[in-house]
Parts: C-alpha cells; structure tokens; sequence
C-alpha cells in the first residue's frame, strides 16, 4: 500500500488495558481533527454497550476465516483465545481520501504492520505503572480472574517490545496522553522525508 501524501497511518498500541480505547475516544474528542477510526473485526462477544459496526464488527471464526483466506486483513492476531483484525479495504478508502486513519491494535498485529508498512506511525502506550494496569483490568469487570492474569502476563511480555516503535506514550492522564498523540501526529506530518516533496513543488512554483 502506498501512503498517501496528506493522510498518515497512525498505529496505537500497547499491552491490554493500559487505556488505548480511552485515549484513542479523547483524541476524536480534540476540535477539527481529520482523524477516522478503523473498525476492527472481532470473534469475541460485545461487551455491555458495544454496538457492531461502531466498536467492532462482531463476526464468527467461519466469518473472519473467510476474510483472511480472501487477503482482506491488514494485519490479524490470535488474542486470549479470540481474532482480531484490521480490515483492509477501509484503510485504503480513507488514505486515499486524506484522512488519518487511526488504527488501535496489540502488539503482534502493530509489528505485523510494521513489516507491511513500515512509514506509519507506531505509538506504545504504557501505564504510569504496573499496578495502574492490573487495577484497570479488574475495575472493567468484563474478564474472568483467569483471563485478567493471562492479560497481565502477556503485557509483562509486551514490554520489552517497547524499543521497536517510533514514540512512547505514558497514559498518566487520558487528556494529556491524547494530546501529546496529537502534537506527534502533527510534528510527523512536518518530518522532511514526509514533506519535502511538497517543498520541491514550491520552489518549481508548482
Ligand atoms: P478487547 O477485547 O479488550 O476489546 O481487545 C483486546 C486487544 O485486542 C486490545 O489490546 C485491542 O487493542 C486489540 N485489538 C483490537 N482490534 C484489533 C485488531 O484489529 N488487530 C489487533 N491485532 N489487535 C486488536
């Protein structure tokens, strides 16, 4: 896929629970973005008050077996016993039309796309501390004690993966978190191998 010149992939991630839905939510919330949200697929049930098509698209595996032999994932991951995955062809509508597309993902399927797309954005979130990350996964009340401790394992694990994306983002406060997202996206846009290209148009009086 080929990035388009105005709009970037940003690609938010980190270990379950550590708020990345909270933060992603907050930085829809800042006035006049250009953001879009790619809608995952998902073979877990909806959790009280997710609406299919809004939060996820709520599929079976025979369903989301189907998209992957069709090639129409960006990146999937196997998560705690259930698929996830980025579909396709809505990201590419949405850079082509200039939008940032914001994609919130664990960490197996933002290495995937990495290798895919290396010039998109990779932001790890993290939680101002381990305790802060169990708290949050048991105050959600939606996992059994059994999946918590596998969610808090796997994060354990996820850490020291920290090093391969481009920014690290401390969820101290959602606000601030989402706004430091924002100034980031805003300085990528400036980087020169984003924009010189636009400034060799200048010069030619293009
Ligand atoms: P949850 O079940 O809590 O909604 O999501 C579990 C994990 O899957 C979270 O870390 C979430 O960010 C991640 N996730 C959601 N959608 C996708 C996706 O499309 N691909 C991948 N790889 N992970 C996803």
């Amino acid at each position: 896929m080929k990035l388009n010149e105005k709009g970037l992939l940003v690609i938010i991630s980190g270990p379950s629970g550590v708020g990345k839905g909270t933060i992603r939510k907050a930085l829809f919330e800042i006035p006049d973005n250009n953001f879009c949200y790619s809608v995952s697929m998902t073979t877990r049930k909806p959790r009280p008050g997710e609406v299919d098509g809004s939060d996820y698209f709520f599929v079976t595996r025979e369903e989301f077996q189907k998209r992957i032999d069709e090639n129409g994932f960006l990146e999937y991951a196997e998560f705690v016993g259930e698929y996830y995955g980025t579909p396709m062809d809505y990201i590419e509508k949405q850079m082509e039309a200039g939008k940032e597309v914001i994609v919130e993902i664990e960490v197996q399927g933002a290495l995937q796309t990495q290798e895919k797309i290396p010039e998109a954005v990779f932001i790890f979130i993290v939680p101002p501390s381990k305790k802060a990350l169990i708290e949050r996964l048991k105050n959600r009340g939606t996992d059994t004690p059994e999946k918590i401790q596998k969610r808090v394992e796997k994060a354990e694990r996820e850490y020291s993966l920290a090093y391969k994306y481009d920014y690290i983002v401390v969820n101290d406060d959602v606000h601030n978190a989402a706004d430091r997202i924002y100034a980031i996206i805003r300085a990528e846009h400036a980087k020169t191998e984003r924009s010189i290209h636009k400034y060799y148009k200048l010069l030619e009086g293009k």
